[in-house]
């Protein structure tokens, strides 16, 4: 077997173990320089892809090599090197074919095209959704459900915060269904368009024909379902809709920004059936899915970043994945229109607009801790302090329930800003909040009077 037979062998491996994007994104161009009966040395394209491939993918590389060549191969090493030997072509041709059919299924001419019959934008695909730790289960029960409709969870219900990739999940499961059973009917639609249509319905006397096309479906993916909450025509509807489709074993699956129980104004009878099924959050990225997700996209856009400029990026940008498409949005614009290469002091500057022009991008933990105590009257240090007195418990918690609403804060560092506390604090205080706004309307109205002044202050 030649080198680029076993390069070729390994990548083969290594394909099952990891997602398609992931896979693209750190093993193009790459290929063997040399082997020796022992050691096995990989050309890699720049300083952090070699980096990030010693770092990660070293041990299942190694094991994929010593599968391959029964044990012979005791170390793997790696260097940068773009220049392919001769010999080295063919194996880079082999390779080209996965990584094409990676490009066109999210480049540019897929992005232009319509969203399709099904109301699906087929750019929204599993080959190029990376996983990270934030949205492995979710991504886990989308895969399975789309290969299992209506058998293992039905509904399954993703939820989470602005930007994480609920939308892109829940629309993927409907292109993989396309891809492999095209006659499916499928319908996607977020829920305020099905409140719209309702009322229309309503309005013209089409009832009967909206209850037959959302009846009728074999998988209905309704994004955004809180946007129902205090609907309750809607809700009613929407009801009859679930029980008619569940009975008949056809699969729904539901997007929210927070868990069935906490969205306000539903109806009991509805929390509950989003909760049969399968419940997925989906959470900030952490910094090595940041990292992952913004080379993913620069080879979309055919961006060419230093290393350096991602991970600044990676660093501060840190809440969603849409603000860090968003960032990288403008660094293009930027850069076209200046007709410049882009540098990390441009990049700075990019950063420095964007945050200056969100209305979350000031948001810091500081300001949350200062609002909630001044709008419950009790000082800074108490509220980061240990004492346990009720008067100071609530509003405690209430800022600890805002970091993870609002700035999307991890509960380590949540638990950090006041005053060290653990992480496990954060998690409890988080869902007892979630849970007080099922059924408290004065603790409703103080976080939206706390948000009014975090906002409009
Ligand atoms: P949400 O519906 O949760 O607000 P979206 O699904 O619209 O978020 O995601 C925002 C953008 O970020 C989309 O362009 C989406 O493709 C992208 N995105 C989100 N998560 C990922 C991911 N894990 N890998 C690749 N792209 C992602
Ligand atoms: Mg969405």
């Amino acid at each position: 077997m030649n080198n680029e037979q076993l390069w070729q062998a390994v990548l083969g491996e290594l394909e099952l173990l990891i997602s398609k994007a992931n896979f693209t994104t750190w093993f193009k161009s790459t290929f063997i320089i040399s082997s020796d009966n022992e050691t096995v040395l990989v050309a890699t394209p720049n300083a952090f892809t070699k980096n990030w491939l010693e770092k990660k993918y070293s041990d299942q590389l190694l094991r994929a090599l010593k599968n391959i060549t029964s044990d012979g191969v005791k170390k793997i090493n790696f260097t940068v090197e773009t220049k392919k030997p001769i010999a080295g072509k063919q194996m880079v041709d082999a390779v080209a074919p996965r990584l094409n059919s990676q490009t066109s299924a999210t480049g540019e001419n897929t992005d232009k095209q319509d969203i399709n019959k099904f109301g699906l934008n087929p750019k929204y695909t599993f080959e190029n959704f990376i996983v990270g730790k934030g949205n492995e289960l979710a991504h886990a029960a989308a895969r399975a459900v789309a290969q299992k409709l209506g058998q293992v969870y039905n509904p399954l219900f993703i939820y989470g915060g602005v930007g994480l990739g609920k939308t892109h999940l829940v629309q993927a499961v409907g292109n993989e269904i396309i891809k492999n059973n095209p006659k499916l009917r499928i319908l996607y639609i977020n829920s305020e368009r099905f409140t719209n249509d309702y009322v229309q319905a309503i309005k013209s006397g089409q009832t009967e024909s909206f209850k037959k096309q959302y009846r009728t479906v074999d998988v209905l993916l309704i994004d955004d379902i809180h946007f129902m909450a205090g609907k309750e025509q809607t809700q009613e509807e929407f009801f009859h809709t679930f029980n008619a489709l569940h009975q008949n074993n056809k699969q729904i699956i539901l997007s929210s920004d927070r868990p069935p129980k906490a969205i306000p104004d539903v109806e009991q009878r509805l929390i509950s059936r989003f909760e049969w099924g399968m419940t997925a959050d989906v959470s900030s990225p952490d910094f090595e899915t940041r990292i992952a997700i913004l080379q993913a996209k620069c080879q979309e856009k055919s961006l060419d970043l230093s290393a350096e400029i991602i991970s600044y990026l990676a660093e501060n940008v840190q809440n969603n994945v849409r603000e860090l498409e968003g960032a990288l949005n403008r660094i293009i614009g930027v850069h076209e229109l200046n007709k410049s290469v882009p540098t990390l002091e441009s990049t700075k500057q990019v950063l420095q607009a964007l945050t200056a022009s969100s209305p979350k991008g000031n948001l810091t933990p500081k300001k949350i801790i200062q609002a909630v105590s001044s709008y419950f009257d009790v000082s800074i240090e108490n509220i980061v302090g240990a004492c346990r007195r009720k008067e100071l418990v609530l509003p405690r918690q209430i800022v600890m329930y805002l970091m993870r609403e609002e700035i999307n804060a991890s509960y380590p560092s949540i638990g950090q800003e006041l005053g060290g506390r653990d992480h496990t604090t954060a998690i409890h205080a988080c869902n007892k909040i979630i849970d007080v706004l099922t059924r408290d309307e004065k603790m409703k109205n103080d976080i939206s009077m706390i948000k009014q002044r975090l906002y409009h202050a």
